[in-house]
């Protein structure tokens, strides 16, 4: 039985909400409560961002010698990898993920982040520009302030991790809020930060609506930065939040990732990585190959070795290591999947395959779904359905499958198969996103940053310069050693 702290993390200390109201925490699979955990409003979310904003501007994280920030950071990495199991169990009940999953990607995922960065403390630097004889401008880094960091639930830690990790690098100090839906791995990370030796206030884990404590984290005139990983719509909101503050926003949004198989790619591959990239984690990814761009040619033979596999993938409990597909977040997600389904099917695209609910499973169990005969204007085409439903378009050339691919408002992935690699770099540079994996390439490392183009995103997330960038202030020093008095107003 894991104990799963239940109050907010504030200065280091566990506190319940002011208003002393608490949030059922469900497990989506079975609709059984797993815990209570407070529920912050605007108060709580003051008292958290004061005790960053004092950790900063008096404490001693960000003046500590750069080597033992990366070594608190390294301990972390390493706490998170003794815990791994109860942190991987945690989000499989939490959201429905299934256990090799948590325990294979997202929680070691979350380790290796804290890892990388531990070694960037000291690397970071400035520039000297010797402008004249007489003068010299230095550019200095500093720690930037205090960040708000608002994440979403499809990988709780791993996404709390991708924005800790470089965030605390830099020198600065944070208020984390999870999804309401999801809290439990961030307030076990706020544990075990505490337990490596974290100073107080440093790192401060909030648990509350986005309406309520997300909203009031954002407009609060004590935080420098927001870094916000979520939908397109909700960031807009950040950014209108923002503007009176002045705050710096760092976006990291949705996608609707084509992926484009050429005649001449290995089709046994091909099909094992558009399966994966499309219903790995039922389809809750932002990159996930939800558009399927395949030559008319091979339409036929592609559908049929598709549709075999995805009728055999194993959908269950969450928790059994063997079976592949959990369920979805939360009944409400899962009514979203179901609408955008139905306007599919209303707006004519076809369904080939809907899977079947596992016997006595909660609603939440959505199946991998199919969409063939599917245009680029269709709904299922342009907004992000974020389940498991993959759309399958046809192309006739290489110009028109570059068309496809970039009718669309987002820019966050796009695949391309083929094995001609001067192809492979060609379409990868007409094809608008911040990321092109090319035959399946496209492991998350912290030393490559990624960015969005259109509406995903705004800013760098990961990579040790871009992190740099964007977490840390830039001041400019310039120092005049002339001996002679200035010519004006003479
Ligand atoms: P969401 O935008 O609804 O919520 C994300 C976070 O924002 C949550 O913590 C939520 O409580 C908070 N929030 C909501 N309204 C807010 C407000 N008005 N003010 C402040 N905070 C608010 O997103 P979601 O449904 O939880 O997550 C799914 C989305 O996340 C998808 O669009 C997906 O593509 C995106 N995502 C993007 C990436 C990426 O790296 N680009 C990674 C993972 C998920």
């Amino acid at each position: 039985m894991i104990s799963w702290p239940q109050q907010l993390f504030i200065n280091g200390e566990w506190t319940g909400s002011q208003s002393g109201r608490t949030w059922s925490v469900t497990n989506p699979a079975n609709g059984k409560l797993l815990t209570e955990v407070a529920l912050a409003d605007a108060s709580d979310v003051d008292r958290a961002v004061q005790a960053a904003r004092n950790a900063f501007d008096r404490g001693e994280w960000p003046r500590m010698d750069p080597l033992l920030r990366g070594r608190l950071l390294y301990k972390l990495a390493e706490k998170i990898r003794e815990n791994l199991e109860d942190l991987a169990m945690t989000d499989t009940l939490n959201v429905g993920k299934p256990i090799r999953d948590t325990r294979g990607f997202d929680i070691p995922c979350a380790a290796d982040l804290f890892e990388s960065y531990a070694g960037l403390p000291d690397k970071i630097a400035g520039k000297c520009f010797g402008t004249l004889p007489d003068n010299m401008t230095l550019q200095i880094r500093e720690p930037l302030g205090v960040i708000a960091a608002i994440v979403p639930w499809n990988f709780p830690l791993t996404n709390a991790a991708i924005k800790l990790a470089p965030l605390l690098a830099c020198g600065n100090t944070v208020v984390l809020k999870p999804s309401e839906v999801s809290p439990l791995s961030a307030l076990m990370l706020a544990k075990l930060a505490h337990e490596v030796g974290f100073p107080p206030g440093v790192i401060n884990v909030i648990h509350g609506t986005g309406a309520e404590a997300g909203a009031a984290l954002v407009g609060h005139r004590g935080v420098d930065k927001i870094t916000f990983t979520g939908r397109h719509q909700t960031g807009a909101q950040m950014l209108e939040a923002a503007k009176t503050g002045m705050k710096g926003v760092m976006l990291e949004l949705g996608g609707k990732t084509p992926s484009i198989v050429f005649p001449d790619a290995p089709l046994e591959n091909v099909v094992n990585g558009v399966i994966t990239g499309i219903f790995y984690n039922l389809g809750q990814v932002c990159v996930a190959g939800s558009r399927l761009l395949v030559h008319e040619s091979q339409h036929d033979d592609m559908m049929e070795r598709i549709l075999a596999k995805v009728k055999n993938l194993r959908q269950g409990d969450p928790t059994d290591p063997n079976i592949q597909l959990g369920c979805l977040a939360t009944p409400a997600h899962c009514e979203t999947v179901r609408r955008c389904v139905a306007q599919a099917e209303q707006e004519g695209a076809r369904c080939v395959l809907t899977g079947k609910r596992p016997t006595d499973a909660s609603d939440c169990f959505y199946p991998p779904t199919v969409f063939d005969h599917v245009t680029p204007g269709m709904t299922v085409a342009r907004e992000e359905v974020f389940g498991p439903v993959l759309s399958v378009m046809t192309y006739r050339d290489e110009a028109e499958a570059i068309r496809i691919a970039n009718d669309s408002e987002f820019g966050l992935m796009a695949n391309i198969w083929t094995t001609d690699g001067a192809r492979a770099l060609r379409v990868a540079r007409q094809v608008k996103a911040g990321r092109i994996a090319i035959n399946g390439g496209g492991v998350l490392r912290a030393n490559v940053p990624v960015y969005g183009y259109k509406l995903s995103g705004i800013g760098a997330e990961l990579g040790f310069e871009e992190a740099v960038h964007e977490y840390c202030a830039s001041k400019a020093v310039l120092y005049s050693f002339s001996t002679e008095k200035s010519p004006w107003p003479e």
